[in-house]
């Protein structure tokens, strides 16, 4: 049977049914009869579950308007799915609600699952599902700031331009993102490398309460002195603990950025590595400086170099950026000095792309011109294999190089400490990325393929670095591959310290075998 608003119905069945009317999130498709009642249903359990649970305003099935507007809300084509239903809470109490009724729909022996979704970054299906739910955290996206305490409250759903603009006004900010589009939760979970990163730490380094939904659909509050193990846990743990709702982080007073972006030519390789190998020795006195570099094929373009040179204290003579200064420019840059949402929102036009990309994941080396030299040559090597097997026009590369100097882990430590082990080996260490993106149908096609070049270049460097004492063990989890263990590279103490905590907050697994999406500490060898 099919409810309209026009079939007559008894007056319980209305009042229950009045929140489906009123707000037409869900249209009730179908009904079933069990012992002589007739029971209303959707078709889908889980979701069924949640309309029982008063939560229909929220629900959208893919009858919903805005269903395929949820469906876009995850960055790249690869990552869109179309669930059963969303849910789409706007509070935290409807969080914890949504929760209850979701584990009240079965035990887990069905093979529907949970995805959870903030910004929408993350990879893969770590925050879509097809055969399943997607709770969708995105109104749950407040910024506020308290001057009396100094914290910043970021709701997981914010997306940093949105945070960094609203606290902008109070005149203060925190580290996050890079980029305006990416979403607070997934970021902050994973750690967060921000440009304020090499003075402040990650952003969860700076992060002094948690408010967590429990699998129990208990809300607590985890902090250094309530639940002060589950909020260590949290500092790079993602989501094995409970959903996150809110972020309090310590913020410090908004400055503005000097910001250099610097173009150099691919006959200028060498002396661009010895200019990275330099900034990333570079000793503490140096921590408001920070670099991104991007080298990239286009077709437009071919092979150029490009390093984002930013320093925090918006000091525009500032030494750190000597090496790069010496190099000659393909294209002259302009040094601007920008506030924090400014420098964010550069290049946000480009992240609007939805082509798929396809990368070995991150890793992490020590600071050895060798293995950045190894690493440029493979870069090249593969732009030139895949002219030949995509066509010079289809497709384009990064090969990203980020420094992470061995002060960082020591902030972390002294803020309470985290769970990415980086203190572990105290040395400077970067990390870098080796991307494809597949831009036209035809190349598309041949997404496996590419991936599987992608992942044996990628492959090849960290043998290669392995093989000369440079490899680190560390896989940072927002940029990690799925077939890559980021839990695992944190050590075995970190390992097990997240386990008893995953334990101890989620005694029944809900986490670990109901939201399959992400890196999960039950799947950790
Ligand atoms: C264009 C771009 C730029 C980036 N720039 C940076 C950068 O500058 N610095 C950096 O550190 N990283 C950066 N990243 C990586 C980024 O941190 C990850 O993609 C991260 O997952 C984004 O967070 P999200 O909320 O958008 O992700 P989502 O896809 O929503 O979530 C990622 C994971 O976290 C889980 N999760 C999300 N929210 C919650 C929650 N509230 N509770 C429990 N689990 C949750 C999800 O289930 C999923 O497993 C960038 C990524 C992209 C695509």
């Amino acid at each position: 049977m099919r409810i309209s608003k026009s079939t007559v119905l008894p007056g319980n069945v209305v009042s229950a049914l009045l929140p489906l009317f009123l707000f037409d999130s869900v249209q009730v498709q179908a009904s079933t009869t069990t012992n002589n009642s007739t029971k209303d249903t959707t078709g889908f359990r889980p979701c069924d579950a949640l309309i029982a649970a008063n939560l229909s305003h929220v629900v959208h099935l893919p009858s919903s308007p805005s269903y395929p507007t949820l469906v876009e809300g995850s960055w790249t084509l690869e990552t869109q799915r179309s669930p059963w239903c969303f849910v789409h809470p706007r509070t935290t109490s409807e969080v914890s609600e949504t929760l209850k009724a979701l584990r009240s729909a079965g035990k887990g022996a069905g093979d529907w699952h949970i995805a959870i979704r903030s910004g929408g970054h993350g990879s893969k299906e770590q925050s879509s599902i097809t055969n399943g739910v997607t709770i969708d955290l995105t109104q749950l996206n407040a910024t506020t700031y308290n001057a009396g305490t100094n914290i910043a409250s970021l709701g997981t759903g914010s997306r940093w331009g949105d945070a960094y603009t609203a606290l902008e006004e109070h005149g203060v900010s925190v580290t996050g993102g890079r980029q305006s589009v990416v979403g607070v939760g997934g970021l902050l979970l994973g750690g967060g490398v921000g440009w304020h990163t090499p003075r402040r730490g990650f952003g969860c380094d700076r992060i002094v309460n948690y408010e967590v939904v429990l699998a129990s659909g208990d809300v607590i509050n985890a902090n250094a002195s309530a639940h002060s193990d589950l909020w260590r846990a949290l500092k790079g743990g993602s989501s094995n603990f409970g959903i996150v709702t809110r972020f309090d982080i310590e913020a410090f007073p908004a400055k503005n950025l000097t910001l250099y972006r610097r173009t150099i030519g691919e006959n200028h390789t060498d002396d661009y590595i010895d200019a990275i190998v330099q900034f990333a020795n570079l000793d503490q006195s140096f921590q408001d400086n920070a670099i991104n570099s991007v080298t990239s094929y286009s077709p437009q373009g071919g092979i150029t170099h490009t390093v984002a040179e930013v320093n925090t204290a918006n000091d525009p003579n500032t030494t750190a950026f000597d090496g790069f200064n010496r190099l000659p420019e393909s294209v002259p840059g302009t040094k601007q000095s920008t506030n924090l949402p400014g420098v964010a929102n550069i290049g946000a036009p480009e992240l609007k792309e939805k082509n798929p990309r396809v990368s070995g994941g991150p890793t992490t080396i020590a600071n050895d011109p060798r293995v950045l030299r190894y690493a440029f040559q493979q870069h090249t090597s593969l732009v030139a294999d895949l002219n030949v097997t995509l066509g010079a026009q289809n497709f384009s590369t990064i090969l990203e190089f980020q420094p992470l100097p061995s002060w960082v882990a020591d902030i972390g430590v002294q803020r309470g400490g985290n769970m990415l082990g980086l203190e572990r080996t105290p040395r400077n260490k970067l990390y870098f990325v080796l991307g494809v993106t597949l831009s036209t149908t035809e190349s598309q096609k041949q997404q496996s393929q590419i991936y599987q070049k992608a992942v044996a270049t990628t492959q090849r460097i960290r043998d290669f670095a392995k093989s000369i004492g440079s490899i680190e063990e560390f896989v940072y989890l927002p940029y990690a591959d799925s077939q890559q263990d980021p839990l695992g590279s944190y050590g075995a103490a970190n390992v097990e310290y997240i386990r008893q905590v995953a334990k101890k907050y989620d005694p029944h697994g809900f986490f670990q075998s109901r939201v399959p999406g992400g890196f999960k500490i039950d799947r950790v060898g």
